[in-house]
């Protein structure tokens, strides 16, 4: 076991940051051993870069949908454009729930 700080985001996820010092068991060889123990936790403003993205394709889904809201008022003139835009929708929306089962995994791993 050896000490790290740790850097934690405001969605609540965190990484590792710079590692701080042997544990006993470790501290004659000058290895680290695998398991990180938190020294201090940094605050970070803002999300994690995972988080990020998954912001990002929401804020796209939104925007998309908001598209095919607007289209639809004008009856059947933009028929292709809904289309294409309900693809892509339904492409965010694979990737928004596949980011989802991630976090819900790296959070159990990290616990
Ligand atoms: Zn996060």
């Amino acid at each position: 076991m050896c000490f790290y700080d740790q850097r934690k985001f405001q969605c609540g996820d965190f990484k590792w940051d710079h590692f701080r010092q042997h544990c006993n068991r470790e501290y004659r060889t000058g290895e680290t051993c695998g398991t990180k123990l938190v020294m201090t936790t940094i605050p970070v403003r803002g999300n994690c870069k995972h988080c990020e993205k998954f912001e990002t394709k929401k804020r796209r889904r939104a925007q998309e949908l908001d598209r095919i809201n607007r289209w639809r008022k004008e009856g059947n003139r933009f028929a292709a454009s809904i289309e294409r835009s309900e693809e892509i929708v339904q492409g965010l929306e694979h990737e928004i729930r596949g980011m989802m089962n991630e976090r819900a995994m790296r959070l159990q791993s990290t616990r």
